[in-house]
């Protein structure tokens, strides 16, 4: 599920990170010419995706080092168009915050529970599932 709980501010790419930031500062040492903090938060975020073998090395860094695991290698085996993200206007309104992202892709309800979140993303998969005899006969 941690594709889904991507920041917004993330540039898609194959990394990202996600909501289990703790703000420790390390990904963002090792890769400051890719991921930054968002000051409002103390969220870190891919700001760039590395383009050279040193800044890719410098990521891995960070997904290597994170203690939470929220700098994730996996984000070219996803849609960055299509999937959905949660609804982190609610999840950072729970903390005060009040925030509003422009996100293009599906928003899926902030659910208190994984299991809740999943039943929310299984709901949206099958009002999304694309029809193949549809789009050939359609
Ligand atoms: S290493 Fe992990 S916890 Fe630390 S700032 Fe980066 S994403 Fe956040």
């Amino acid at each position: 599920m941690n594709f889904a709980h991507r920041y917004p501010l993330n540039v898609p790419g194959k990394f990202y990170v996600d909501d289990q930031c703790t703000d420790c500062d390390l990904c963002r040492e090792c890769a400051p010419n890719n991921i930054r903090r968002d000051d409002r938060f103390g969220q870190s975020y891919v700001y760039k995706q590395p383009e050279t073998d040193e800044e890719v090395a410098a990521v891995m860094e960070g997904v290597d080092g994170c203690p939470t695991e929220a700098v994730r290698s996996d984000g070219d085996q996803h849609d960055w168009d299509r999937e959905p993200i949660i609804d982190w206007t609610t999840s950072l309104r729970r903390f005060d915050h009040d925030v509003h992202f422009e996100v293009t892709v599906p928003v899926i309800p902030y659910e208190e529970t994984v299991e809740e979140e999943r039943l929310a993303m299984e709901r949206w998969k099958a009002e999304n599932k694309k029809s193949w005899w549809k789009e050939l006969f359609s």
